[in-house]
């Protein structure tokens, strides 16, 4: 038989019903299909027409047309049927490697037919696909029946293929495969196959073709027969895809969709089995059991076969992702290089490289040629302009953080060359970057300014006086406004009774303690609302109102304590922190420590102020004093490291502790060998630097339940402030003592806690 006329024939479809070997059913089924009649003629123009594209072409011209409605707007990687794409051109790729080429291929056509099928079987089922396309001569040559051989041999070379469902032909199988992504409804081209329904439908129209299977809005079922909605859910077709042009991965089970057409057929046949179930037939239970087990085993079946395809079409659609982000980096890295040698500043390119990647993805650039980066340019310069901007910000944020350093420095010299006894009172350097000249150096948009130290610190050094007095000033103010009984200004603030609490640091909020004093309140004076701590705003030099509070019922606290010790009104704070007294609440319930015994914390002065601020259902008289005995036991078992320990102390000669406060025997020690001064006196001398957070000491419990109140008259002096609970004394004399029958109070004695 001779072949060549099915290649020169044209699209006359005389001629299929003039072939007798043309088998009419198969034919018309082939027709029907969706998409496949109109687009022969389109490409009928030479032997082989797929030659003459390029691969880049191929795609697009091809299967691909221009977008829609995806959903993936930040994607241009799929375009058309991307899997058919994708096959044709690993098909291409591959023959480049075959060196026998023939560019004159006629010659098969003169073959007999039986040779030729057997060429077409080495053939990829695509490539028979395209073949029906080209021309009406291989669509009726491949279509009919001696034809179907090839088919079958060319899907069984192929296993990686989807197997073709029981009920279509395998050329209805290649189409559904290979067709163009074709819009059924609209013609536009984002409806890759769904198959479930062998649709093509993009969003828009898969949207009203397919329903939402939300059990709660299924209409099929009511009233006493409304759970039988979730039982239909499994006798018919679902799709999870979420987008026209995707596929969802295994396991993805959400976004299901359902044919109403087929929901509603399938439910009235469901409704014939209730009716009988309702009307009490005999067997109408078993009846539909099995029905249900049947329907829903076929479906299964479909099932899995549709989630099969899906995961084959995934699997192109993960590919051409791959692809195209490294093609899509390549390019940011071309762009990059080419931007540079138009002489845009490096980094400024490294800093829009963000933006070159998003407008690579957002201009669809799909070749990375000259042409590509002209129409992109516009949008990079852009970005560039921004970049530079963004650079030329930061450059001056550096200076400008570089500059405020070199101010800290500064102000921290400024500082050696004060008081130490001052130091801990004076804010952080930010308060003085507005002062004068020193903000002038900071703002200064020359390069090359500079900052002397002895110009800044004739600004600085009369700033911390002013900060001084600013402080004073205004804790004077917060008594003032309290009517507190007037006394020296000069000393008001030096007394126990000048009470401040600092909200940052509040005994009520955070267990800190009150804060007794100038010394005590200095530390606080720069204290900052968080809302200040947020302020863009730059730190101003005096902030206006201080934050601090003057506190009443502290200064009632004060005054009882004073009076349980005898001591003035007008004592000073200093005087108060240097007294070894303990006092323990009244007011709480006995504390109780886990797993041992109840009693009562020893407080010191300020602890005790502090617990009585912090606890508003205490009366401010709610303290008792412990004896002298007891106090000197009590320090004994403390076992909270002692101030002197803490490294807080500094010389008040010279400034070489600035940087790390030391321990008070440190200190002495330096004083004696630096300074020669043999007794060195606190606040004369050395001075405790005290902290906005100081470390907290855990207080010493007296016990209540079990009274340990008892003492050792043979201990030596130093450990003879232990006490005992008289059971464990008596022991503690006949094993350390050889004391078998002690006396009291000669032996041992007990001690009054108050
Ligand atoms: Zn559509
Ligand atoms: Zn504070
Ligand atoms: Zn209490
Ligand atoms: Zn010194
Ligand atoms: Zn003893």
């Amino acid at each position: 038989m001779d072949l060549s006329h099915f290649i020169q024939d044209t699209d006359n479809t005389a001629s299929y019903d003039a072939s007798p070997t043309m088998e009419c059913s198969e034919l018309e089924e082939f027709q029907s299909l969706s998409h496949l009649a109109d687009e022969f003629s389109v490409l009928d123009c030479s032997l082989f027409p797929f030659c003459v594209l390029r691969d880049s072409d191929l795609r697009s011209e091809i299967y691909g047309f221009s977008r829609g409605t995806s959903l993936y707007e930040d994607r241009s990687l799929v375009r058309g049927n991307y899997v058919a794409g994708y096959i044709l051109r690993e098909l291409r790729i591959q023959s480049r490697k075959n060196t026998q080429t023939y560019p004159e291929l006629c010659f098969i056509f003169d073959l007999p037919p039986e040779l030729v099928f057997e060429i077409f079987e080495h053939l990829q089922p695509i490539d028979l696909y395209n073949l029906i396309r080209t021309s009406k001569g291989f669509r009726s040559l491949l279509l009919g029946p001696q034809a179907r051989a090839v088919w079958r041999e060319t899907f069984s070379r192929h296993p990686d293929i989807p197997s073709c469902p029981p009920d279509l032909s395998l050329p209805e199988w290649a189409s559904l495969l290979f067709g163009p992504s074709t819009c059924d409804h609209c013609g536009c081209n984002e409806a890759m196959p769904d198959f479930s329904f062998r649709i093509r439908k993009c969003n828009n129209c898969l949207s009203t073709t397919l329903e939402d299977s939300e059990v709660e809005n299924l209409p099929y079922f009511e009233d006493e027969h409304a759970s039988q909605n979730d039982v239909l859910l499994t006798l018919i077709k679902r799709t999870h895809r979420y987008d026209a042009m995707a596929y969802p991965s295994s396991g993805q089970m959400y976004a299901t969709r359902h044919c109403a057409k087929e929901a509603k057929s399938r439910a009235a046949e469901m409704k014939q089995f209730l009716v009988a179930i309702d009307s009490n037939q005999p067997s109408a239970q078993e009846a539909y059991g099995i029905f249900k087990a049947e329907t829903a085993s076929a479906v299964d079946n479909i099932m899995e076969h549709v989630q099969a395809c899906n995961a084959w079409c995934f699997n192109f659609y993960n590919l051409l992702d791959d692809e195209f982000t490294e093609r899509v980096s390549r390019t940011v890295e071309r762009f990059s290089k080419l931007l540079g040698r138009m002489g845009y500043n490096p980094k400024d390119v490294e800093g829009a490289r963000n933006d070159i990647h998003w407008t690579i993805y957002e201009c669809c650039v799909r070749k990375h040629d000259s042409k590509a980066f002209r129409s992109c340019l516009p949008r990079l310069e852009i970005a560039l302009e921004d970049a530079k901007w963004r650079r030329l910000s930061e450059e001056r944020e550096e200076l400008i953080s570089q500059r405020k350093k070199e101010v800290n420095i500064i102000y921290k010299d400024c500082q050696r060359r004060i008081d130490p006894a001052c130091w801990q009172h004076l804010p952080d350097s930010s308060h003085c970057y507005e002062l004068d000249i020193i903000s002038q150096y900071i703002d200064s948009h020359e390069q090359s300014a500079t900052l002397d130290l002895d110009t800044a610190a004739q600004i600085i050094l009369p700033f911390f006086d002013q900060w001084l007095a600013y402080g004073k000033r205004g804790l004077l103010e917060l008594m003032s406004k309290h009517h507190i009984p007037s006394l020296s200004e000069e000393n008001a603030l030096d007394l126990a009774t000048s009470v401040f609490i600092c909200p940052l640091h509040s005994p009520e909020d955070f267990d800190h303690s009150v804060l007794l004093g100038w010394e005590d309140a200095a530390v606080h004076l720069e204290c900052k609302t968080r809302r200040h701590y947020r302020d863009p705003q730059p730190t101003r030099p005096f902030p206006e109102p201080l934050l601090l509070q003057y506190s009443t019922t502290g200064r009632k606290a004060v005054l009882y304590l004073l009076g349980l010790l005898g001591m003035e009104a007008s004592s000073s704070a200093l005087d108060v922190e240097a007294l070894e007294a303990r006092f323990t609440c009244a007011s709480c319930p006995p504390d109780s420590r886990p797993g041992t015994m109840k009693g009562r914390f020893a407080m010191k002065f300020k602890e005790s102020v502090s617990h009585v601020v912090s606890r508003p259902d205490h009366s401010t008289d709610s303290f008792l004093l412990l004896s002298k005995e007891a106090t000197e036991s009590v320090v004994f078992h403390e076992s909270s490291p002692r101030l002197e320990g803490e490294l807080s102390w500094s010389c008040k000669h010279c400034s070489l502790h600035f940087e790390s406060y030391v321990s008070r025997d440190s200190v002495t020690q330096h004083i004696q060998t630096i300074h020669a001064i043999p007794e060195p006196v606190q606040r004369v001398d050395f001075v405790y630097q005290r902290q906005k957070d100081p470390r907290r000491r855990s207080p010493h419990l007296i016990g209540l339940d079990v009274r340990r109140t008892y003492r050792c008259k043979k201990c030596p002096s130093l450990r003879s402030l232990r006490l005992w609970q008289l059971r464990r004394l008596l022991e503690h004399l006949d094993d350390e003592h050889d004391v078998s029958e002690p006396v009291e109070n000669v032996d041992w004695y007990e001690i009054d806690i108050w």
